[in-house]
């Protein structure tokens, strides 16, 4: 393993993974521990420690997992709507620190968001 992070060792296939899409900068794959029918986490191939980290000179790996984002919830059939999550750091919840977003959805959320 590169490091310890273990989505940048999917991202290299040492770990396999459920993959559902794929480009020059963006992985994504199911949760191992869905919270809803769909529950995916999209990942840039680049690491990229948490939302604190993203700068002028990264953030093009952002936007292409919100286009991503768009892809994947229109061909899991999400049209009427879904959720993206981001935990960042200690007090956000982030448990693997490699920046990700959760799209979850299948289910209807309550209006809050906690
Ligand atoms: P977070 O708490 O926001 O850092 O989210 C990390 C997510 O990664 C959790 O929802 C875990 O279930 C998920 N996860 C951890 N290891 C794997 C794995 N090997 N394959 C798929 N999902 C994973
Ligand atoms: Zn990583």
């Amino acid at each position: 393993m590169l490091n310890d992070c273990i989505f940048c060792a999917i991202l290299a296939g040492e770990i396999p993974s459920s993959k559902v899409y794929e480009d020059e900068y963006v992985f994504a794959f199911r949760d191992i521990n869905p919270q809803a029918p769909v529950h995916i986490l999209v990942v840039p191939k680049k690491h990229i420690p948490c939302a604190l980290d993203i700068d002028a000179d990264n953030a093009v790996y952002t936007a292409k997992c919100f286009e991503a984002i768009a892809k994947i919830a229109k061909a899991e059939g999400l049209e009427k709507g879904f959720r993206v999550v981001n935990n960042c750091g200690e007090d956000g919840g982030q448990s693997v620190m490699h920046l990700h977003f959760h799209l979850i959805g299948g289910r209807k959320f309550a209006e809050k968001i906690i």
